[in-house]
């Protein structure tokens, strides 16, 4: 028999790690709720179309999509990432304005492997369409913060930026552009490679030697048109008045062309820098008309939760929940009546869980033991004869009074589990 395993770049993610998994989906969801945004739902592959976009972007999202052709020769491709779904989900439904959306979707990317960098990853993310609004670029980014907060993340930080927009970007890019070829010697390989491509990338180097060239580079902040200083001048106002913390930083670009003005990171300081980054967005008034619709502006963020959980490891945050049933029903008699009490328990909201396979009273002791519940119900022969059902403190506390077992009767057993838990 073959051995099968998990295809490389990819991970199961098993109880008890999952429970964390469901924790922090659910910490999003609550925030997200909070502020007004729903579910979106879209397909895990899209025409190819969707995810290819103009300029620079095109090669690097070319060369890690996970695309191919279907049986009715249809070029598709499986999501590297969840905003161009959400906007071609907007265009072709053109729902009111301002759409707010939030989702959990796995990302596909042919990366090379490794740690914290995988082929399926996981995001949680949202966006807001229809607004140009500076406020909505607050009320943005204040989530995504707020969120890492609420997962117990001290040490992320909030990185800001303003990519400008299309009246002032392209003379930033061509004054970038000078300055870089003059200097062009003295990059790393790569860099110049990027050059080509896009300038603006090249601030994106994480390489040593690119550093210095890079730190005395002509900042997009300082060429913003009015307008966007304005709207820039507007977000930080509005971080600084519900407080929320921020550094500027001004070598903060994104990957793909579409993004405007207002651009955004988080970096968790509890990781390795290569691998730091536990979330970011953006303006992207760009999009929506790119992929069809008339011109609308929009902002949004997406978090990869492997990511988030690596940092919370890091930071010793977000503790797995405890999933261990309350009580442990233990059945001598044959499993029926197991099935009846676990079924009553459950129904009134007690987690519950049993032993199966007919095993032995010691057998079914030592799972309930194992299991961590807090109560055992044992019903032996004894007990079904009398009508009853032996009540059994598993912590070392006495069920009531002195006694750590104690016979109730069969029909008000399930009142009395509620009334000892309580
Ligand atoms: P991006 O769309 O590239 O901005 O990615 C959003 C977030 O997803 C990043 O900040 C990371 O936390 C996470 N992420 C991106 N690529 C990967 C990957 N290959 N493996 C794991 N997480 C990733």
């Amino acid at each position: 028999m073959p051995e099968f395993r998990a295809p490389v770049g990819t991970r199961d993610v098993l109880p008890p790690e999952s429970a964390r998994w469901a924790a922090l989906v659910g910490a999003f969801e609550r925030r997200a709720r909070l502020a007004g945004y729903g579910l979106v739902v879209s397909p895990m592959f899209e025409d190819v179309g969707v995810f290819e976009r103009v300029g620079e972007s095109t090669e690097i999202v070319r060369k890690e999509m996970y695309d191919f052709r279907d049986k009715g020769d249809r070029h598709v491709a499986l999501r590297p990432e969840g905003t161009a779904s959400v906007v071609r989900a907007f265009v072709q439904h053109h729902p009111v304005t301002p759409f707010k959306a939030w989702y959990v979707a796995p990302s596909f990317r042919y990366e090379r492997p490794q740690a914290g960098r995988y082929r399926q990853h996981h995001q949680v993310g949202l966006e807001a369409i229809g607004s140009a609004d500076p406020d909505l670029d607050v009320e943005v980014v204040a989530l995504s913060w707020g969120f890492c907060q609420d997962l117990g993340l001290g040490s992320v930080e909030l990185l800001l930026n303003s990519l400008g927009d299309a009246a002032c970007r392209p003379r930033y890019l061509a004054e970038l552009r000078r300055y870089l070829e003059a200097r062009r010697s003295v990059l790393s390989e790569q860099s110049r490679a990027t050059l080509e491509a896009n300038p603006l990338r090249v601030l994106d180097s994480k390489r040593p030697d690119d550093r210095p060239v890079i730190d005395a580079a002509p900042r997009m902040l300082d060429s913003l048109c009015d307008e966007c200083t304005e709207h820039f001048d507007r977000v930080r106002a509005g971080l600084d008045r519900i407080g929320v913390p921020y550094e500027i930083d001004a070598r903060l670009v994104r990957g793909l062309d579409y993004y405007t003005r207002t651009t955004f990171e988080l970096a968790s300081g509890a990781l390795e820098a290569a691998q730091n980054a536990v979330g970011g967005g953006g303006r992207y008034d760009g999009l929506v008309a790119e992929l069809g619709g008339s011109p609308t502006p929009a902002i949004g963020f997406a978090m990869g939760i492997e990511r988030l959980l690596l940092a919370c490891d890091a930071e010793g945050a977000l503790a797995a929940p405890e999933a261990t049933a309350q009580v442990w029903v233990i059945d001598t008699t044959g499993g029926e009546e197991a099935t009846v009490l676990t079924t009553e328990l459950r129904a009134v909201g007690v987690s519950a869980d049993r032993s199966f396979d007919g095993r032995s009273m010691k057998a079914q002791m030592k799972a309930a033991d194992r299991s961590g519940a807090q109560l055992a119900l044992i019903v032996g022969e004894e007990e079904r004869a009398a009508g009853a059902v032996s009540v059994r403190s598993l912590r070392g506390q006495p069920v009531r009074g002195h006694a750590d077992q104690e016979r109730v009767p069969r029909v008000v057993v399930v009142e009395h589990v509620l009334r000892l838990l309580a």
